[in-house]
């Protein structure tokens, strides 16, 4: 399967870990938006937040119960997680992942 996560996860592509298990990778942003900018992300291949089921959803809920650790270790304690679900709302790598974001330039809220 030629995804770029995929490929990453599997450690063809080099990324700088931040947090690492069986189920789950967070990596910083090659090209960050803020002060600290992460992106966390199943192993196993989701394309997106609309194929989330019944039989995959626990990876989320996974995700979401290690965020606060992964943030603690990153020193910050206020932040803003995103998903991008489909090239209209500017997903570019169609592997599900969700940013954390951090920093001084989080003031403007869109929603
Ligand atoms: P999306 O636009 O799909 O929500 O987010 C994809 C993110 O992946 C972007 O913020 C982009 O900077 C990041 N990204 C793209 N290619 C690479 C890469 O090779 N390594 C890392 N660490 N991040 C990447
Ligand atoms: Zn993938």
């Amino acid at each position: 399967m030629d995804c770029l996560f995929c490929k990453l996860i599997a450690g063809e592509i080099p990324s700088t870990k931040i947090y690492e298990d069986e189920k789950i990778l967070c990596f910083k942003d090659i090209a960050p938006q803020t002060d600290v900018h992460l992106l966390v992300t199943p192993k196993e291949h989701i394309c997106c937040a609309n194929a989330i089921t019944s039989e995959n959803s626990g990876i989320v809920a996974y995700i979401f119960e290690k965020i606060p650790e992964i943030a603690k270790s990153v020193g910050v304690t206020d932040y803003r997680i995103i998903n991008n679900c489909g090239e209209g709302a500017g997903q570019t790598v169609k592997h599900l992942h969700f940013h954390i974001l951090s920093g001084p330039n989080l003031n403007e809220k869109l929603v």
